[in-house]
Parts: C-alpha cells; structure tokens; sequence
C-alpha cells in the first residue's frame, strides 16, 4: 500500500504509523452526566468493513498528521488529507 502525503508525495505505507478512527467526537461538556459519552469516545471503537477514515501520522516523513479515507478490506486508498483541513471539514459540516 501507497500512500500520497499532501507534504513528501506518494510514499510507501512503512513510513506510517496508524492511529485509529477520525470520525469519533470529543465530548463537548465535561459535565459528569456525560460520562458514558466520554466512556465512548475514549474507550470504544467501531470494526468497520470498508471505507473508513483513520489518522495517521508521517512518522518517517514529514511527521504531519494525515487523515487517509481507505477501504479496510481491499486497503485502496480513496483520498488523503491533512487532519487539519479534516478538522475545518468537520466544523463547517
Ligand atoms: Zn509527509
């Protein structure tokens, strides 16, 4: 698998390291009530098969972090982005 960072370019996918689901959402309180959503967001994940997005950081490369859309049973990789504009993304939706 090949991975193009908007930075270095298409890279092979050794200089990575995988960090988990970006679409899980902090809390927005810190209320105690909230806490079976804090217990979700911190501890429980989703086993998707298909496209998924997940951070990942150029840990070899230019150390950025990236938010790759890929597809978890083929492993094509339909778009990469920096988790900064994910994160615009994400604010604006
Ligand atoms: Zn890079």
């Amino acid at each position: 698998m090949r991975i193009n960072c908007p930075h270095c370019g298409t890279r092979p996918v050794e200089e990575f390291t995988f960090n988990g689901d970006a679409s899980v959402q902090r809390p927005a309180s810190n209320d105690p009530k909230t806490m079976d959503q804090w217990f979700d967001y911190v501890y429980l994940r989703d086993n998707p098969k298909g496209r998924f997005d997940e951070y990942v950081h150029h840990s070899s490369g230019c150390r950025a972090w990236l938010v790759v859309t890929r597809d978890t049973q083929t492993h094509e990789v339909f778009g990469v982005v920096t988790a900064r504009d994910h994160a615009k993304k994400r604010v604006k939706a």
